[in-house]
């Protein structure tokens, strides 16, 4: 078994997400793509997340019809600050010795690796899959050095579509259409979510 964890914030998932982790299972013949929604994001300010119910909802209607797409609430579960290792080590102990972790990440996520909790061992436990981000060129990271050089990249075009994006556009009063899916688009409607 080749599993991917996608470990992120989600405030909303969007279709960036879905391209990028759909690329992971097709470039690396991946079994599952494993969304797992964060409970309160390390590198993120704590204030202004939404509700972990909420993301967690919108991450479900997302995934839904993707067989080879899961979720896991185990960050949310858990609690408190979400670190990956923590969240790695729980899906190693679970796993076959012979299955393989991935773990999928954004090319702005590549750069700050570097301050990662325990960033050495989960170099160990997991292979790195990395998609590249407008603004985030992989060539130019410096400070990610040997970290960089372990992790795999996906050749695909970087899609410009951040989360900081689609609550702005909702706070304005503009459509999200085709940068979310329509039943995320339908519960940030429901739920008025982002409208300040
Ligand atoms: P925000 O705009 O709120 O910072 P985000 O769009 O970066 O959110 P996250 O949920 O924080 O979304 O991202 C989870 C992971 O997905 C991170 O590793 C991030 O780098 C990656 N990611 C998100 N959007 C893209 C994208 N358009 N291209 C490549 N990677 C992305």
């Amino acid at each position: 078994m080749k599993v991917c964890i996608f470990g992120g914030t989600f405030n909303p998932i969007h279709t960036g997400h879905l391209i990028m982790a759909q690329a992971a299972l097709d470039a690396y013949g991946l079994d599952k793509v494993v969304f797992v929604p964060c409970y309160l994001p390390p590198h993120k300010g704590a204030g202004g997340v939404t509700p972990a119910a909420d993301r967690l909802a919108m991450v479900k209607a997302a995934v839904a019809g993707n067989k080879r797409f899961g979720i896991s609430d185990i960050e949310i579960a858990r609690g408190g600050r979400s670190y990956s290792i923590d969240t790695v080590r729980a899906f190693r102990t679970r796993m076959a010795p012979a299955d393989k972790l991935f773990f999928l990440i954004g090319s702005d996520s590549m750069r700050d690796f570097h301050t990662w909790v325990a960033a050495d061992e989960l170099l160990k436990l997991c292979a790195f899959i990395v998609y590249e981000r407008p603004g985030a060129p992989v060539r130019t990271s410096r400070r990610a050095g040997a970290a960089q050089r372990a992790m795999h990249l996906i050749c695909e075009v970087p899609i410009g579509i951040s989360s900081t994006e689609i609550r702005e556009k909702v706070r304005r009063g503009e459509s999200v259409r085709h940068l979310v899916p329509p039943a995320v688009e339908r519960y940030i409607a429901k739920k008025s979510l982002y409208r300040r």
